[in-house]
């Protein structure tokens, strides 16, 4: 089969240049005589690789000094539960409800404490994410969790957001490494590896190191952001190939100019995909223009036969996931 253009949200297309360089260490790495993938966690040999993809996704994210990133596994659904586990401590939270993926966010806290909702876009079928100022919260809430791209809906906030008073805690998990972000305006960011990052099984969160204070006593340690941090994400074994795809991936973006460098890429295709779109009434994307998700387009034809059907054409001319 010829090669495909894969358009599918995660897992999804990594880029050609990472998949050939893992091609060509994948028997032997780096002369050692063995692959990555066999490689014991705790060995003279792994560690380097997941130092430098730590020192990497520091250096692209600009992440201060008092933030941990810590490589978990479970995606970042595990992160619905593991951030009232880690954070609420009896408090109460507010989450705002955006699209498909944060209003499941949304429902799965509800069983760890007092899960409040700041702010819902869904009496607008998620065609615009409720703006910063409609948000409701309180300044004693443990945290306030956002989704920043609905992934599902295409919907995203492009907004700066200061809110001092509590910590703000977000699913980054389609946008991450899209555009550069200021990680100080976040107490904690977590993203599932498989969108924007490399293959599925890596999570990745970063947490500012003064809300590692307050996790649930019953916390098991594979769930506990500070047993995981103290133990450089290995107190049990972490996804050791996903991680070093992953730091193929920040290498791959740092070689390209970093982060405003894809941020101007990603506005170009986007610019160029939605002014497509636009030009006529043939292809609908009703979302609210300053919300567009500059990372997922989702969009369809007048009727649904017509979707269909250039959906099976598309896939004819290797256009697949579309
Ligand atoms: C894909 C996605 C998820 C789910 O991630 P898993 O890694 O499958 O748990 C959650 N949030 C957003 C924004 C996503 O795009």
């Amino acid at each position: 089969m010829s090669y495909q253009y894969n358009f599918s949200a995660g897992p999804a297309m990594i880029p050609k240049e990472v998949m050939l360089q893992a091609q060509h260490e994948f028997l032997n790495f780096n002369e050692t005589g063995i692959s990555v993938m066999e490689m014991s966690h705790r060995s003279k040999e792994y560690l380097p690789i997941v130092e430098k993809a730590e020192k990497n996704l520091r250096n692209l994210l600009n992440i201060p000094n008092n933030y941990k990133v810590i490589f978990l596994q479970g995606g970042a659904i595990t992160q619905n539960f593991m951030v009232p586990m880690n954070l609420l401590s009896n408090r109460s939270a507010s989450y705002v409800v955006s699209g498909y993926w944060s209003k499941r966010t949304y429902n799965d806290a509800q069983p760890f404490g007092t899960i409040k909702l700041a702010a819902s876009s869904e009496p607008n079928n998620f065609k615009k994410v409720p703006s910063f100022k409609s948000w409701n919260f309180d300044n004693n809430d443990a945290y306030v969790h956002f989704c920043q791209n609905e992934t599902v809906h295409g919907a995203e906030y492009f907004d700066t957001f200061k809110i001092p008073e509590v910590p703000l805690v977000c699913d980054m998990s389609s946008t991450i490494l899209s555009r550069p972000v200021n990680i100080d305006d976040y107490g904690v960011i977590y993203a599932g590896a498989q969108k924007n990052i490399g293959p599925s099984g890596l999570t990745i969160v970063i947490v500012r190191d003064d809300l590692l204070s307050f996790a649930d006593q019953k916390t098991p340690s594979t769930l506990n952001w500070k047993i995981q941090s103290e133990n450089n994400s290995m107190i049990n074994t972490p996804t050791t190939f996903s991680i070093y795809m992953a730091g193929l991936v920040f290498e791959w973006l740092l070689d390209l100019g970093g982060l405003k460098k894809i941020e101007e890429l990603n506005i170009k295709k986007s610019n160029y995909l939605y002014s497509f779109i636009d030009a006529d009434d043939f292809y609908i994307n009703d979302i609210e223009i300053k919300n567009r998700s500059r990372m997922n387009v989702p969009f369809r034809m007048v009727n649904d036969d017509l979707t269909k059907k250039f959906v099976a054409t598309a896939e004819e001319l290797s256009l697949i996931h579309i």
